[in-house]
């Protein structure tokens, strides 16, 4: 699909553009704040699976920029992946299942101090296939609320992006064990058609006796029973969030909207280590040199061939 099909089809891919987003999911977090309000009074924050970094952005601009009082403001965001700078954001190249990610983000805040919000939107490689891609998104889940039992601090909020699917009320019900409060949101940004949404779990709470550990990062064996489980049976409410009157993220919008001629941009941010890079360079017909990705060798040699 060429880049002008999706600036066009995608009415969010757009606006992100247009406002200096690096990606579109930066309206999933300005949707569900503006629904939950979970950024007031909200000082110490860990973004986790962060890059490209559209979440830190939304947060370094609520929290940090737009604030009058950045001294006790920290933001943490971590990811497998190396993120560009963002103002007021400690960057952190780390695997969220691993004990030394753990102490790594709580050296970050003074006397390692808890923090008042852990947000997570990570996801693994996509495959396509429902019940696979569900199964791994859950266990990502799981791996970033063990990691935060690590890191919040009591009555602390969790954000975090879930698959809907058959498991997904179990997973609720673990949930539920560590937050007075859950409730799952589907941002007006989020498409219709996609399987995710996010839970919005407030007031956390450690089950009494519970000791976070990262020795389990994935939650299973003897870290909760199914007694603990049973008393968690209760209906989670849904809810949408964002203009239900705003933009339809699964619409087609024409190029012209409200008198506003579309203006065709480049990405907000490119990627910092693309595998492209890592490519020979092409000695062209006139002697200069250039990156020559797998796309372009795939040209050439198709280019060869018809000479
Ligand atoms: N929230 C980001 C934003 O707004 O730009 C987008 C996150 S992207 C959808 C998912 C990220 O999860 C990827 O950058 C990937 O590297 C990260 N990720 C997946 N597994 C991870 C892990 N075990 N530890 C840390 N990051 C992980």
């Amino acid at each position: 699909m060429g880049k002008s099909s999706k600036d066009k089809r995608d009415i969010y891919y757009r606006l992100a553009k247009e406002q200096g987003w690096r990606a579109r999911s930066a309206f999933k977090l300005i949707q569900i704040n503006s629904q939950f309000h979970v950024l007031d009074g909200v000082k110490r924050v860990v973004d986790l699976c962060a890059a490209p970094g559209s979440w830190s952005q939304v947060l370094s601009k609520a929290l940090y920029s737009d604030s009058e009082d950045k001294d006790d403001v920290k933001i943490v965001a971590v990811d497998l992946q190396s993120m560009a700078p963002l103002p007021g954001v400690v960057q952190l190249k780390g695997d969220i299942t691993k004990e030394s990610t753990a102490n790594e983000i709580l050296a970050q805040f003074d006397g390692g101090q808890l923090v008042d919000l852990v947000v997570f939107d990570g996801a693994p490689d996509v495959t396509g296939l429902h019940d696979l891609d569900e199964y791994v998104q859950a266990q990502l889940l799981l791996a970033a609320l063990n990691i935060t039992t690590y890191l919040l601090k009591p009555g602390g909020t969790f954000i975090g992006k879930i698959f809907r699917g058959k498991d997904s009320s179990l997973l609720i019900s673990q949930l539920e064990i560590f937050f007075g409060d859950v409730v799952v949101a589907k941002p007006c940004s989020s498409r219709n058609s996609s399987i995710e949404s996010f839970v919005v779990c407030r007031d956390f709470r450690l089950p009494d006796g519970y000791k976070p550990t990262m020795a389990n990062p994935l939650m299973t064996n003897d870290s909760l029973s199914w007694d603990e489980m049973d008393v968690h049976r209760v209906i989670t409410p849904f809810v949408a969030c964002g203009s239900l009157s705003g933009f339809d993220a699964d619409k087609t919008y024409p190029l012209e909207i409200d008198g506003l001629q579309y203006i065709q941009r480049n990405p907000v941010q490119g990627p910092i280590a693309p595998p492209y890079e890592k490519s020979k360079p092409l000695i062209t017909t006139k002697g200069t040199s250039v990156v020559q990705t797998p796309i372009d060798q795939g040209v050439a040699s198709a280019e060869k061939l018809m000479d």
